[in-house]
């Protein structure tokens, strides 16, 4: 294996002009590079993405702390850089250096340990046996901290699948268009925007907009010839308050959230539900998984926060049957990878996911194949996004030519 003869980061700015960072890592004369994202419907429980005082602090201490302890380190060694990272950080949410800092850094150097290897990454994380390929999760109306006046619910979500990822990303992006279709026909004057994650902004409630994906879908799904399915990602914390979820037009408490979402689940054949509840609300995660488990994925997001300690938790409490996974969410691959495993031991099924706030940097798409995830949630149009589902297409592209 080699050795790390150089790092450095520097200041970027993601998908909605924020400042972020990305590491270069240089070994064997090679170049490795990682990026951070950024999330605005952030859980409660994940890593600070920066030390408080912002960016710039994190550049200095990176520069100061970091940086100096990276060369000559073998990059092979992934399990002991993470271990520094943490020693580094010293706290348990990467609050000092920051989570953002901890994931670039990270992900660079498991980046260069696949070029030493002379593999590429998914290759070289996943073994020989890594074949499966992970069906795209697509943004297609979305709302919450995602678009200004859109729905109540974060996510209104398209899942195809067939065994082709080039297909699924194909027909994810016919149901972005036909659904686009459809709102200017029915919003002839109105002007139609996207939000963060490239997801269309409509002037619909909530259950508006899923009975529309949910037809765009089924008329997709009849084009392809395969399963297109619909899917949510409530980001439930975001609208409960007082022990309420405040919709635009209704207000529920959580046995009536139960409720509604055991009959949306059923009425639209959804695929999966994401945080459809508060994110300590263990319990009510507990009871629809129950009811519904048997036929669709209940998502831990904001509940687990790629975190195996809540994981643990919630597979004790058989809360949810799957979890969200962003490695920024916990600041290092190792740690990233211990919640994979966790989740496959127990039977609960992995989604990698982007951030709401993104760069062009693809690693995600390794890794979700790598894991042998089920799903890998990256939205279905805007460059940053395409940047990881072009990348799973050529991922695809490999595996054939084996
Ligand atoms: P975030 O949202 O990146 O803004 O946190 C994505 C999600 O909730 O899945
Ligand atoms: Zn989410």
């Amino acid at each position: 294996m080699s050795r790390i003869e150089r790092a450095a980061i520097r200041k970027i700015l993601d998908s909605r002009g924020n400042a972020t960072v990305e590491v270069d890592l240089y070994s064997d004369g090679h170049l490795s590079r990682a990026a951070a994202p950024s999330g605005a419907s952030t859980g409660a429980h994940e890593a600070q993405a920066f030390p408080k005082p912002g960016v710039d602090e994190a550049l200095q201490i990176f520069r100061k702390e970091v940086g100096p302890r990276l060369p000559g380190r073998d990059v092979g060694d992934q399990s002991g850089l993470d271990r520094l990272l943490r020693e580094i950080d010293g706290t348990p949410g990467f609050s000092r250096i920051g989570g953002n800092v901890a994931v670039a850094v990270s992900l660079a150097n498991a980046k260069a340990a696949a070029a030493s290897a002379g593999k590429s990454l998914f290759r070289f994380l996943g073994g020989p046996g890594s074949k499966v390929l992970p069906f795209p999760f697509g943004n297609v109306i979305g709302g919450g901290r995602h678009a200004v006046g859109g729905t109540t619910i974060q996510e209104f979500l398209v899942v195809a699948q067939s065994a082709s990822p080039l297909a699924n990303v194909t027909a994810n992006a016919r149901v972005h268009r036909v659904v686009r279709d459809a709102l200017v026909k029915r919003f002839p004057t109105e002007p139609l925007g996207r939000g963060d994650e490239g997801a269309w902004i409509a002037k619909l409630g909530d259950e508006e907009a899923l009975g529309l994906l949910a037809d765009v879908c089924r008329g997709v799904e009849s084009e392809v010839g395969f399963p297109v399915r619909p899917a949510l990602d409530l980001a439930a914390s975001e609208f409960f308050r007082d022990g309420r979820y405040h919709y635009r037009d209704a207000t529920l408490s959580p046995e009536k959230q139960i409720d509604f979402l055991e009959r949306i689940i059923r009425d639209y054949g959804l695929f999966s539900v994401e945080d459809p509840f508060d994110q300590d609300d263990f319990g009510s995660f507990a009871r629809l998984t129950q009811a519904v488990g048997g036929r669709c994925k209940v998502i831990g997001d904001d509940l687990f926060v790629t975190s195996v300690d809540r994981l643990r938790k919630g597979i004790g409490l058989k809360a949810g049957n799957a979890i969200l996974i962003k490695p920024n969410q916990i600041g290092t691959l190792s740690e990233t990878r211990a919640a994979v495993d966790t989740a496959h031991a127990a039977g609960y099924a992995t989604v990698v996911s982007h951030r709401s706030g993104e760069t062009t940097d693809e690693t995600i798409a390794h890794l979700a194949v790598a894991f042998g995830s089920l799903g890998i949630k990256t939205g279905t149009v805007g460059g940053e996004r395409t940047a990881k589902l072009n990348e799973l297409i050529r991922i695809e592209e490999e595996l054939g030519g084996t």
